[in-house]
């Protein structure tokens, strides 16, 4: 018996770590919650900061604040760097700690499959400075573009290109179009909009391939609708910031590329000498631990647990269910039960593709057009942390449903 209550270390303040933190509420336990800023990031709505919707403040929300009423929670700004796992030490930018149970809940980051030069070039877009670097570069584009007087350069300026057809993809693609087309348009009545284009590039030949081929077909059609040209059995080979060279051959004049094509997770899953899967996710037993190390849980992104042949999806409910399991077995390995097994409740799954659009999968049912985007606004608006987000998040909603504009078009310096 220990004289101090066990630490629970946990390294990451996103779905999973949040969480497990949470859920250990009213455990005898010392949390130690980790992460590189002090801040819980709601990622769904990224492409909304990028593309001049909303504020990274309306979808961030302070880590202390959440944790003010929770006593057993310790929060620590820093990098976690390394683990020695063996002597239970993690090394943190600011020091070494010492625990009894890590629960590494890192997530993901983008993946460019080794292509250096569009990593170099680029824009990813996987938490707020991405976000903010698209929203400053296409408002500054514009701004250039209205001073271009050589038509192939503005044709060049005017073509935006998002590279994957996942939900990020089709989000970020449908969001851009409506930018460009509902709001820029006013800005810029001098500039000729059918010089403009916002073109998604796919290296398969389907959008969004976990849902069902009636909903593709919908999104694929809907994004047409929008203007959006949509190209299947494009895949990225190289892009030097003003061309992207696709493997058939083709290339594209743009200044402008957003890629969504690719996760992976997070760079600390690779230096712990433990087993990684796809992605470079880290392979952990049914009951979420990693072999070898049964006080180390793996949740979210970071960890690749295989269901009927494929690893579960680098989804939020994914890491928020692992979460609950990862707490519940720290609390029966304190009270020396074993460990449960880890079952996923697969919730159903959306997409939203601009006003009035969406198509959502639930069960068995099946929904696209204005039902599914109303589901989508209320799912996202419920999911967000603190009733100031929720309230600014609705406000800037209806601002811009009511007067086709977007809020937040500043230029801001990174
Ligand atoms: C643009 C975008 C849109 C998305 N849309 C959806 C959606 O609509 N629906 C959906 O279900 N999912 C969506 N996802 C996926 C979802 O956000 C992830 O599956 C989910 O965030 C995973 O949770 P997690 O806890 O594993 O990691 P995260 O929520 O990513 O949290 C990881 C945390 O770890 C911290 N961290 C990482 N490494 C370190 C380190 N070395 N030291 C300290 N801290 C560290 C990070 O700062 C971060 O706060 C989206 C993701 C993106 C990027």
């Amino acid at each position: 018996m220990t004289e101090h209550p066990p630490v629970v270390a946990i390294i990451g303040a996103g779905f999973g770590g949040l969480r497990v933190a949470r859920a250990l509420r009213d455990t005898a336990v010392k949390i130690v919650l980790i992460d590189r800023h002090n801040y819980h990031l709601f990622q769904p709505l990224l492409y909304q900061v990028a593309t001049a919707g909303l504020s990274p403040m309306d979808i961030a929300y302070p880590v202390r604040a959440i944790f003010h009423n929770q006593p057993n929670v310790e929060f620590r700004l820093a990098e976690a760097t390394g683990a020695d796992l063996a002597a239970k030490t993690l090394r943190l930018s600011t020091g070494d700690l010492p625990y009894d149970y890590l629960v590494l809940a890192v997530g993901g980051m983008t993946h460019y499959f080794g292509l250096d030069s569009v990593a170099k070039h680029a824009f990813g877009l996987k938490d707020v400075d991405d976000a903010v670097a698209i929203r400053n570069h296409l408002l500054k584009i514009f701004e250039l573009a209205a001073q271009e007087s050589d038509t192939e350069k503005r044709r060049a300026m005017l073509t935006f290109v998002v590279a994957g057809g996942g939900p990020t993809g089709v989000e970020s693609a449908g969001a851009l179009s409506e930018l460009v087309r509902m709001v820029l348009a006013k800005d810029y009545a001098r500039l000729h909009f059918n010089e403009a284009r916002v073109v998604l590039l796919e290296a398969t030949d389907r959008l969004l391939a976990n849902f069902p081929e009636s909903l593709r077909k919908a999104t694929t059609e809907t994004l047409r609708h929008k203007h959006v040209e949509v190209r299947f059995g494009a895949a990225v080979s190289d892009y030097d910031g003003h061309r992207i060279l696709l493997k058939n051959g083709d290339a594209l004049p743009t200044h402008t590329l957003i890629w969504a094509a690719g996760i992976r997770a997070a760079s600390l899953t690779c230096g712990l000498g433990l087993r990684q899967g796809r992605q470079g996710r880290i392979v952990v037993t049914p009951t979420l631990q990693a072999p070898d190390h049964p006080e180390l849980f793996v949740i979210g992104d970071a960890a690749c647990l295989d269901a009927g042949g494929e690893p579960l999806p680098m989804v939020a409910p994914v890491a928020m269910q692992q979460a609950e399991t990862a707490a519940g077995n720290i609390r029966r390995m304190i009270n020396g039960q074993p460990c449960v097994t880890f079952i996923y409740k697969d919730s159903g799954s959306l997409a939203t593709i601009g006003r009035h659009q969406a198509v959502a999968q639930l069960g068995k049912l099946r929904f696209s057009g204005f039902v599914a985007w109303v589901l989508w606004l209320t799912v996202h608006l419920l999911q967000l942390i603190g009733f100031r987000n929720k309230l600014m998040v609705m406000i800037n909603w209806t601002w811009e449903y009511w007067s086709y504009d977007r809020a937040i078009r500043l230029i801001t310096k990174e």
